[in-house]
């Protein structure tokens, strides 16, 4: 793959109250206008929560990354978060990947300092059964 593409965010942009939201297609979440266009937006945002699944449902890695993501536009998105686990209040870029969105650090690779001051990333959890 070559460097990072900046081709933005795709939303859902309402003609009538002007909302901005995911998915594209349909009405508008706030006031059902079917007068709705594309916008694309920069995808740049801020975490506002994160964390991994221990039991995420079939089929998905364990453990799975979420994050909560507030991008500029002020629409909030579930995302899977580029590890490290993003810390609350940082600046990710979330990003298309098919049915899903994905967040990491904007722009640039991370500078990676191998300090090993993300817990829990990367260590491996004894399997578990899950509470009934
Ligand atoms: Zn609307």
């Amino acid at each position: 793959m070559s460097g990072p593409e900046r081709i933005g965010l795709r939303l859902g942009r309402c003609r009538t109250c002007h909302a901005r939201f995911v998915p594209v297609a349909g009405p508008c979440p706030r006031c059902a206008s079917t007068e709705t266009d594309t916008w694309v937006a920069s995808g740049l945002g801020k975490v506002l929560a994160a964390t991994e699944l221990e039991v995420p449902p079939p089929g998905w890695d364990r453990p799975h990354p979420l994050a909560l993501v507030e991008i500029e536009d002020g629409v909030r998105l579930l995302v899977i978060p580029d590890r490290p686990l993003p810390a609350p209040g940082a600046l990710v870029e979330v990003r298309e990947d098919g049915p899903c969105y994905r967040a990491g650090a904007p722009g640039r690779a991370r500078d990676e300092r191998g300090e090993g001051d993300a817990p829990g990333v990367g260590t491996v959890r004894p399997p578990f059964e899950p509470p009934r």
